[in-house]
């Protein structure tokens, strides 16, 4: 049996919780939840977005599933999934985007697998202001050690999933020292994997690339607030934010969610998407080694995407949050 951290988050957390619970264990999957609760539920009920015993379970278990936060104005915290992955030192934040079968979008054969630096760049939120509401600044942080992390990670992806391409992006002609640093450590790396192309793409060139030929990308590696964008943009190539499942990884720790936020225009009216999630939570049975019923689960889903009656809206369906979980679990 596995031990895994679950917080099901706020908004439409709860339901695509509920969601994925049901899935996974009508596939048969052993695992113990650990319940903890973070973010906008957690302050209301415990004065704190992020109390002691989450932090305690989560640093105690490797592993963790985690349902989107708010993160309550006032409590202390910028952003508490920006500090979950800092404190969890968890620097790699990796988002495939997969053409989906049934599903409408612009292109037939998007794979690509998105590497995102997750502890620093501009998200470390040292932010001031020079002069109060005329003039502010805010400032980036790229170190060697987390540029090589994630670079290194990247292509140690590539080379274990018999991928031939990594692309580094960057803004290093103007950027030159924060992203001519990144740059200069992907050059490095690239190095260590002469069996591996390795090409860089200045960050605008590539929004635009990807929107023209995303099939021609594999395995791409940035700094924080790129990815951040990039990666959604990877996500609407494929259906939306309701179908993108992500992982943030570290050495010791992996804590895995969707790409999407909590939602709280459809949160508790039984339209919310629960595939993101549930595709977090088969990276997290392939990272815990049960590959073969993450396979299971993801032909369940395949299967499902092309019963638009069980489907959600968001994708073109006139189904329900419970409807979709139904269809997956009757076609496992
Ligand atoms: P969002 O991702 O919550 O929603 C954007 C749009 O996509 C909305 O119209 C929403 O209804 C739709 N959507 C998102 N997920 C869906 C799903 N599973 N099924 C169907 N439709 C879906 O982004 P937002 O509105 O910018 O953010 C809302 C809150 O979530 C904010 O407080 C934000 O900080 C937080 N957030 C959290 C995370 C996280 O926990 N990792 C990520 C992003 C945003």
């Amino acid at each position: 049996m596995h031990d895994i951290v679950l917080i099901p988050g706020d908004g439409i957390g709860p339901e695509i919780t509920r969601s994925v619970t049901t899935i996974l264990d009508k596939a048969g999957a052993d695992i113990n939840w650990i319940k903890c609760t973070a973010g906008k539920n957690a302050n209301d009920e415990q004065g704190t977005p992020l109390p002691e015993k989450t932090m305690e379970a989560l640093e105690k278990y490797p592993v963790s599933l985690k349902g989107p936060l708010t993160t309550p104005v006032g409590a202390g915290f910028r952003s508490v999934n920006v500090t979950l992955r800092k404190k969890l030192a968890l620097y790699s934040n990796i988002r495939p985007a997969k053409t989906l079968p049934h599903i409408k979008s612009r292109f037939d054969d998007v794979d690509l697998v998105m590497f995102r630096e997750n502890t620093e760049g501009l998200y470390i939120g040292k932010e001031q202001w020079v002069k109060k509401h005329s003039h502010a600044e805010s400032i980036a942080v790229v170190t060697r050690r987390a540029s090589q992390k994630i670079i290194r990670a990247a292509f140690e992806y590539a080379q274990k999933n018999d991928r031939n391409k990594v692309t580094l992006v960057h803004k290093a002609n103007i950027l030159k020292f924060t992203c001519g640093l990144f740059l200069e450590v992907g050059q490095n790396v690239a190095e260590d994997y002469p069996d591996i192309e390795f090409e860089d793409l200045i960050v605008d060139n590539m929004a635009m690339q990807m929107v023209i030929r995303p099939e021609e990308f594999d395995v791409i590696v940035t700094t924080n607030l790129f990815g951040d964008i990039l990666s959604d943009l990877a996500s609407g190539l494929i259906g939306g934010l309701g179908v993108t499942g992500a992982a943030n990884i570290g050495d010791d720790k992996a804590m895995f969610e969707a790409v999407h936020g909590s939602a709280p225009d459809i949160a508790g009216q039984n339209k919310a998407n629960p595939i993101a999630f549930l595709l977090s939570s088969l990276m997290m049975l392939e990272h815990i080694d049960e590959k073969k019923l993450a396979s299971n689960i993801r032909e369940a889903i395949y299967t499902t995407l092309g019963d638009k009656e069980a489907c959600t809206p968001d994708i073109g369906g006139s189904g329900t949050t419970e409807t979709v979980t139904q269809a997956i679990c009757d076609n496992l």
